[in-house]
């Protein structure tokens, strides 16, 4: 019997991933990715369209079907349960047996868990509600835009600063925006506070400079899509014309309903070996051959506070996970940690993106520079967008 690899979702993590195993391990190992959405969507490119750089869907997500590589099993069903012990999955369709097991299924959107937040706000992290944010943005000429973080942690810590500095840029050329008042409403003490109060601060100026408001503690409780109010915990509302929203994230239902969450939402790994922990002080693993990658992880860092979800965090330890297993299949020792560095490239508007960069497994705290904004740096963020030309044929 052919030896499987199971991989539990085809976004940024689990197509690495795929890719990676394939051109690692023999061809009788059947290698299939387990994906509930027809098409594969890229969300940084989200941040491009609301500003109209990227006016066609398929520039921002691809059918499956269109994958490059055959030797990768597409399986177009939703999981519903996973028992990591025998690494079994259960789809809406079948039951799969998997020798090695990687679990990549993101973190899901749950817009529902604050009143009033799907009927009044459009969502930043979604492709419709992103093009129709264009199209607002376009007729938009006089008002108050307000862009809510509803809960942390989130998809990608400055994204939606960066969509506020885009929004504000993309005012300045339509020439309106004398009449413009943007305003961001967040939970968080500081912008990407996991990166310490020097790039916070730095952060807060850049937004200052931009002459964008800054709210920060401030916990959306509900929002009155008919007065257009945001209400706070702590006691204060705000008003709005148009309301760009990040909302609640959390693990997938079949990640919770499989018992894999503890205290943190997410699957608490090893933060090298990307192993489901036993014991998250001692670090010690369990379920040999099952591993759990990207956004749907929790990686507690040093300092106490978590690594962000990121797509650059995902794909370095797809390529770690993928060494490992390709290992262990040849007999080899492991060898490959993931060693907590990464690039993030932040849109601040006038075709200019700063680089941020470090050590987020540095003690005591991660260690992160920003540099000062650049336009080679928007470029090389863009680069990231060769996932389509690598990945998919038109
Ligand atoms: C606006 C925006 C901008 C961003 N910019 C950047 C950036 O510049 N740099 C960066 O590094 N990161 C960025 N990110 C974050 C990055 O996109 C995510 O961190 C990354 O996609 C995480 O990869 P993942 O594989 O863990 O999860 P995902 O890419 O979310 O993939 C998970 C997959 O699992 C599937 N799935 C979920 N549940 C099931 C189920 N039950 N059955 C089957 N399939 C399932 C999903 O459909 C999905 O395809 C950005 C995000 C946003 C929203």
């Amino acid at each position: 019997m052919a030896k499987t690899i199971l991989i539990l979702g085809g976004g940024w993590g689990g197509l690495t991933a795929a890719h990676a195993l394939r051109g690692m391990v023999p061809n009788d190992y059947r290698i299939a990715v387990i994906e509930k959405n027809k098409s594969f969507v890229f969300y940084p490119s989200f941040l491009r369209v609301i500003i109209g750089e990227k006016p066609d869907l398929d520039t921002v997500e691809s059918p499956m079907k269109n994958l490059l590589r055959k030797d990768i099993e597409i399986i177009n069903e939703e999981v519903v349960r996973i028992e990591p012990e025998t690494r079994t999955v259960y789809t809406n369709a079948q039951t799969l047996q998997a020798d090695y097991l990687i679990i990549a299924m993101g973190s899901e959107l749950y817009p529902g868990a604050i009143p009033g937040f799907s009927a009044a706000a459009l969502n930043l992290f979604d492709t419709k509600d992103a093009f129709a944010i264009h199209e607002k943005l376009s007729n938009f000429k006089k008002g108050r835009i307000a862009f809510l973080i509803a809960r942390t942690p989130f998809r990608c810590p400055p994204s939606p600063y960066e969509g506020a500095m885009l929004t504000e840029w993309f005012m300045r050329q339509s020439g309106v925006r004398q009449d413009v008042e943007i305003s961001i409403y967040t939970p968080e003490k500081q912008p990407m506070p996991v990166a310490g109060t020097q790039v916070g601060e730095v952060f807060t100026q850049i937004l200052a400079g931009h002459n964008i408001n800054y709210y920060p503690e401030h916990s959306v409780t509900s929002i009155d899509g008919k007065s257009n109010k945001i209400f706070f915990s702590n006691g204060k509302e705000a008003g709005y014309d148009l309301l760009i929203g990040v909302p609640p994230h959390g693990a997938p239902k079949a990640i919770v309903d499989s018992g894999l969450t503890d205290s943190s939402g997410y699957i608490s790994v090893h933060p090298q070996a990307m192993q489901l922990l036993e014991d998250v002080d001692e670090l010690t693993t369990r379920y040999p051959q099952v591993y759990a990658i990207g956004d749907n992880t929790a990686v507690r860092l040093l300092n106490g506070m978590m690594l962000p979800k990121a797509g650059v965090f995902a794909e370095a330890q797809a390529h770690i996970v993928a060494g490992n297993i390709a290992a262990q299949i040849k007999g080899e020792k492991r060898t490959e940690l993931f060693d907590g560095r990464g690039v993030c490239y932040v849109d601040v508007g006038d075709g200019m993106a700063a680089e941020g960069s470090g050590d987020f497994y540095a003690y005591p705290a991660p260690s992160i520079i920003l540099e000062a904004p650049a336009p080679e740096v928007r470029k090389a963020k863009h680069e990231f967008e060769r996932i389509f030309e690598l990945w998919f044929s038109k």
